[in-house]
C-alpha cells in the first residue's frame, strides 16, 4: 500500500510544496512509513459514525479497517510514526535507541497535512498513528493527541483515528486523547514481565496495564458525547482500545500468551489483543531468533483468541494433557473436537447455542441463522450447507434431521486424516478476520 501512497503523494505535493520541502518530507514518510509496519494493532475500529454537514469522512458500521492483505496487514490507514527516534532499547525492536537505522520525525502540521489530502483523495480512510518515546512519554503523547485535536477540531475531519496510547503518560493526555481518537492501543509489547526483563529491562507490565486502566476508566466515565473546541462532540475512544504482544522472540508458550490476553480482556474490557510474530531485525542481539516465527502460529492464536472471546472457550480447554502450544495443522477448534468426542454428536435439532457453538466449522453467525430457522422447521444437511457452515469440517461431530454420514468416523481412528486434506493453514480460510466464524 505504502509504495502507492508514495507514488499519490509526490504528485499531491507537487503542486502544493516548494521542492525542498517536498523531498524532506518524502523521505519523511519513507522513514516512519516503514518504520510503522511492525505495529499489528490497527483493525476494525467497530465505530459507527456518518459524514455530518460540516465535516468529512465517516466511519461505517464495520470499522474502517476490516479489510486485510493476504499477510494480515490491514490496508486502508495512512500508518505512520510520529518518529522513530525513541530513548528505549527494547531488544526486539528496529527503532531502538541502540540501533542505527535512519532517524527521522514528522511535525504536527506535517501529519495533519498528510491526513487530509490522502484522505481527500480518497486513498486512505484514516489515519493510524505511533510513535517511538522520544524526550518522555507525556510529549510523545502530547504531540500525538496534537494531531487528532487538530484533524477534530480544526479541520473536523470524522474519519477514522487510531493513536497509541504511550503507557506512562499522564492521566489528562490520555483523556484528550480518547475524545479525539477512535481507538486507543496500548503496547503491552510481550506477554510476560519475564520477556520484559529480559528484552525491554526498562519497561513494566504494570505500567501498560495502568495506562490501560486509565482508559478504561475514561471510557466508563464518558458515555455521553462531550462538547469540545468549535462545538465538536466526541465520546471517549468509541472504538475501544486494544493492545499488541510480540510472538515468538522468546520461548514463551501459546498457553501462557492465551493467559494473558484472557487476563487483558477481562480486566481491562480489550476490545483485541494483536499478536505480532517477532520480525528479524538488522544487528539484533544474539538471544533472539534468527529466522522469523511460523507466521501460522500467529494465525493459530488468533483463531484460539477468537474462540476464548466469542466461543465460550477458556484458555486451558485448548490446550490437551502436557501441551503448551497450539498445533500448527489444525484450527485450535477442530483440535478440541477431535480430543473431546464424547461430547459429539450435537444434535443440531435440540442443541442449544453454547453447544452448537462447539462444532467445528459452525461459526457464530451460522449459529443465529440455525437457531432462526430451527423454529419453523427440522433442520437436514442440505440446511447447514446452505446456512454457511463448513461442512466439510462440520459433517464428523453433527447430527442432522435425515442422514449425515460424516457422522460415520466420529470415533474412527483416521477421523483426523480426514480433516487434513487441505488445511484450514490459512487463517482467512478458516477464520473470516471481520466477522470471527470459524
Ligand atoms: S519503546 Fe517502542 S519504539 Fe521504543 S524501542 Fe521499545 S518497542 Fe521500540
Amino acid at each position: 500500500m505504502f509504495s502507492l501512497l508514495k507514488l499519490y503523494f509526490i504528485r499531491i505535493l507537487y503542486v502544493s510544496m516548494n521542492e525542498l520541502s517536498l523531498e524532506k518530507l518524502r523521505k519523511k514518510l519513507k522513514v516512519l512509513a516503514d518504520a510503522a509496519k511492525y505495529d499489528a494493532s490497527c483493525s476494525s475500529s467497530g465505530g459507527a459514525r456518518t459524514r455530518d454537514a460540516k465535516g468529512m469522512g465517516n466511519v461505517n458500521g464495520m470499522g474502517i479497517c476490516h479489510s486485510y492483505a493476504p499477510d494480515g496487514r490491514c490496508i486502508s490507514l495512512l500508518k505512520i510514526l510520529l518518529t522513530n527516534v525513541c530513548i528505549y532499547d527494547c531488544k526486539f525492536c528496529v527503532n531502538r535507541v541502540s540501533s542505527d537505522t535512519e532517524r527521522a520525525k514528522f511535525t504536527v502540521d506535517e501529519i495533519v497535512w498528510l491526513t487530509l489530502e490522502f484522505y481527500r483523495r480518497n486513498y486512505i480512510e484514516g489515519l493510524f498513528l505511533s510513535s517511538g518515546i522520544f524526550n518522555s512519554s507525556d510529549e510523545t503523547m502530547e504531540q500525538l493527541t496534537a494531531v487528532a485535536r487538530i484533524l477534530r477540531t480544526k479541520h473536523f475531519f470524522n474519519g477514522y483515528i487510531h493513536l497509541k496510547a504511550v503507557a506512562g503518560a499522564s492521566q489528562e493526555l490520555i483523556e484528550k486523547a480518547g475524545l479525539y481518537a477512535d481507538r486507543v492501543s496500548t503496547n503491552i509489547e510481550m506477554p510476560i514481565q519475564e520477556d520484559l526483563d529480559v528484552l525491554a529491562p526498562a519497561k513494566t507490565i504494570s505500567e501498560a496495564q495502568n495506562t490501560m486502566n486509565d482508559v478504561k476508566g475514561r471510557i466508563l466515565e464518558f458515555k455521553k458525547p462531550v462538547k469540545l473546541a468549535n462545538n465538536v462532540e466526541r465520546k471517549f475512544a468509541p472504538a475501544g482500545q486494544s493492545t499488541q504482544m510480540v510472538v515468538g522472540a522468546t520461548q514463551t508458550s501459546d498457553k501462557i500468551i492465551l493467559k494473558t490476553s484472557e487476563s487483558l480482556y477481562s480486566n481491562f474490557s480489550l476490545r483485541r489483543v494483536f499478536y505480532s510474530s517477532y520480525s528479524p531485525i538488522p544487528f539484533a542481539d544474539a538471544i533472539l531468533p534468527s529466522l522469523k516465527p511460523s507466521l501460522k502460529r500467529e494465525n493459530r492464536l488468533y483463531q484460539a483468541d477468537w474462540l476464548i472471546r466469542f466461543y465460550g472457550f477458556d484458555s486451558n480447554e485448548l490446550f490437551a494433557n502436557s501441551d503448551h502450544n497450539l498445533p500448527l495443522d489444525l484450527d485450535p477448534k477442530t483440535v478440541w473436537a477431535l480430543n473431546n468426542r464424547h461430547y459429539f454428536p450435537i444434535n443440531i435439532n435440540t442443541a442449544n447455542r453454547e453447544e452448537i457453538l462447539r462444532i467445528p466449522g459452525v461459526g457464530v453467525r451460522s449459529v443465529q441463522k440455525i437457531l432462526q430457522l430451527r423454529r419453523s422447521q427440522k433442520i437436514r444437511v442440505q440446511d447447514l450447507k446452505r446456512l454457511g457452515v463448513v461442512w466439510k469440517r462440520a459433517q464428523f461431530f453433527v447430527e442432522t434431521y435425515d442422514s449425515n454420514y460424516g457422522l460415520r468416523s466420529l470415533n474412527s481412528h483416521h477421523l483426523k486424516s480426514h480433516l487434513k486434506p487441505d488445511e484450514q493453514l490459512n487463517f482467512f480460510d478458516s477464520l473470516n478476520a471481520t466477522t470471527g466464524e470459524i
